[in-house]
């Protein structure tokens, strides 16, 4: 159903055109013709199904010369960004409706710039609870001729406290007006302000995405820290995307990977939230136009934006909010056709993370292998096979046969010939590849039988010297590793290193993510602390003379990093059952 089939007039057709909307979300289609009669609406709906649009082109379209002199209505909004944004969007409504004056107003902001917006004919006010409530104590807001009040997000309002803040609210609008609520969840508290606040309201619940996504294949791959690119680099070139869609958290991370995977010969491009109109578009007609198809955003981005055909979508960040899993996975597996999502975790926090966020979504997430290099090549030279086993049986060109023979007239072998063709078209599917032979981070099963684990120690070169002390050696390792600080057994400091004992299963990520780490500003080097060393702690501390020596007899003390020779792929760890449904 279309924007221009519910009685719109045209001031607002004409600028959700220009807001490129035509079709009409669900929520709209079922809230747009109760509001606009002017009957209460309860709405549950989820993050991104186009709320704002659904009350606010109600209020703006029964705005009038008459009424454009006093508030019309009031929209109450968790926090400043939503209101900032709701604003901003009634702004765009009624572009082509210059009697319509929305402001915004929230806390942390000048009062006297919005004082004067309020005196100076705004009629849609947006604002937190706390700051309308300011504004009506002050008198700089007057609600006597209100005909609307919206509590966006309701649900969230509730949840940050403000349940008296709203009541208060209400008590100072007319007796005889709209109450409009949306939330994304219907808790008890909020059927209790329906009933307080609403007459006969019309119920509207669109039901949840979850449902839809059963037909996307839901992966994740654990790695270690600051290898999130190198694994997605594998993975995009292992799977090959057509149409790939990557969700970052922050716009800074849109623009570093963005940029690294242009760099490393991707087809990508970035999307953020506060690019031009322009500037989006552009991107846009890029992604569209298949010039790109690596397309990496922010939730907030991509929200609203329509790309067909995405057979692939990764989460690079988790997402903070549970609910956007299911909106970003959701961008693949449109029509019927099946997706891929994989999530990249990196550290025990993300992994827990993740588990949360499938027991949320009820989703079925089985963990997966980043491929290595050397399955890729592999990959690569059977397909190589089996597409030169399958051309066999086309018709050979008179061209190409009397080059064949003029080839074998030469006396070279078959073979040798053969492989000189081979060879660029193995090197071609060969383009730097990261080496990710790092062992899988995180096998752990259950942190009770921490007592029967072995433990390793390694070894930090820093001590007493540097005033190190145990917590900041801790804090360190959990934060570079993401492991609790119950992992972490014994910190032994003596005057040039400290040791510490660490479950000898993670010892292997424990040395890979603390690499370039800092401890107390000093970039340390971390390495497995030998039986033989251990001889040596005791008259480290009493300045042995042999002690320099010891450390210098690295050829047996010290084992190198094992992690970056191990042939085996770890990935496959404990997690790798399949998480129940349900
Ligand atoms: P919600 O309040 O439900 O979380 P919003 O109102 O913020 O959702 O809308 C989400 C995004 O979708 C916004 O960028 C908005 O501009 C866009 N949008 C809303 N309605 C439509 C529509 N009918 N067609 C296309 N985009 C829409
Ligand atoms: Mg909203």
């Amino acid at each position: 159903m279309q924007f221009n089939e519910i009685g719109l007039s045209s001031e607002l057709l004409e600028a959700i055109e220009r807001m490129g909307f035509s079709e009409m979300t669900e929520i709209q289609q079922k809230a747009i013709p109760p509001l606009l009669e002017g009957q209460d609406v309860i709405g549950k709906s989820n993050t991104g199904t186009g709320k704002t649009a659904a009350f606010s082109l109600p209020i703006i379209e029964k705005i009038t010369e008459e009424s454009r002199k006093y508030v019309n209505a009031l929209i109450l909004c968790p926090t400043r960004e939503l209101a900032m944004q709701a604003c901003e969007e009634i702004g765009k409504f009624s572009k082509f409706k210059k009697c319509v004056k929305p402001v915004a107003v929230y806390g942390g902001a000048s009062m006297e710039r919005q004082i004067y917006a309020l005196k100076n004919g705004a009629n849609i006010v947006i604002g937190t609870p706390g700051r309308v409530l300011d504004h009506l104590r002050r008198r700089t807001l007057k609600l006597k001729n209100l005909s609307t009040i919206v509590l966006d997000e309701a649900d969230e309002m509730l949840n940050m406290g403000f349940r008296e803040d709203i009541e208060s609210v209400l008590s100072e609008t007319p007796e005889k007006r709209q109450t409009v609520l949306f939330s994304a969840t219907m808790p008890p508290a909020i059927l209790q302000i329906t009933k307080q606040y609403q007459k006969n309201p019309v119920m509207i619940k669109i039901e949840s995405a979850a449902k839809t996504v059963d037909s996307i294949e839901q992966f994740y791959v654990s790695v270690p820290m600051g290898r999130k690119t190198d694994a997605l680099h594998l993975l995009l070139t292992d799977k090959k995307p057509q149409s790939t869609m990557i969700f970052c958290n922050t716009k800074k991370m849109v623009d570093e990977l963005t940029e690294e995977l242009i760099n490393r010969g991707f087809p990508a491009i970035g999307l953020h939230g506060d690019m031009k109109q322009s500037q989006r578009t552009q991107v846009m007609n890029s992604v569209k136009s298949g010039k790109s198809t690596i397309l990496i955003a922010t939730d907030v981005a991509a929200r609203g934006i329509d790309v067909k055909g995405i057979d692939m979508v990764f989460n690079y960040d988790l997402p903070q909010d549970h609910e956007y899993y299911i909106h970003r996975i959701g961008r693949t597996g449109r029509a019927g056709k099946g997706g891929t999502a994989y999530s990249i975790v990196s550290g025990r926090r993300q992994e827990l993370e993740l588990r949360d966020i499938a027991r949320y979504t009820k989703a079925e997430i089985t963990e997966a292998t980043v491929p290595t290099a050397s399955v890729i090549k592999e990959n690569a030279i059977a397909n190589i096979k089996d597409s030169i086993l399958e051309s066999c049986n086309d018709d050979i060109s008179k061209e190409a046969k009397s080059l064949a023979e003029s080839l074998v007239a030469t006396g070279v072998s078959a073979e040798a010939l053969l492989g000189a063709i081979l060879n660029k078209q193995v090197k071609d599917t060969m383009k730097t590849l990261p080496l990710f032979d790092v062992p899988r981070p995180i096998t752990r099963k259950n942190g009770r039988k921490k007592e029967t684990r072995n433990t390793v120690r390694v070894h930090i070169n820093i001590g007493r010297k540097e005033r190190i002390a145990p917590n900041f050696i801790l804090g360190a390792l959990v934060d570079a590793t993401g492991l609790s600080g119950s992992e972490f057994g014994k910190i032994d400091i003596y005057d040039k290193y400290t040791t510490v004992e660490v479950p000898q299963e993670e010892s292997d990520f424990i040395l890979d993510a603390m690499q370039n780490e800092k401890i107390n500003g000093y970039k340390v080097s971390v390495k497995i602390h030998e039986e033989r060393d251990r001889r040596s702690d005791r008259s480290s501390s009493d300045r042995n003379r042999n002690n320099r020596r010891n450390y210098k007899d690295r050829g047996n003390g010290f084992k190198s990093h094992g992690g970056r020779t191990h042939e085996k792929n770890h990935f496959n760890g404990d997690f790798n059952r399949k998480k129940r449904k349900g």
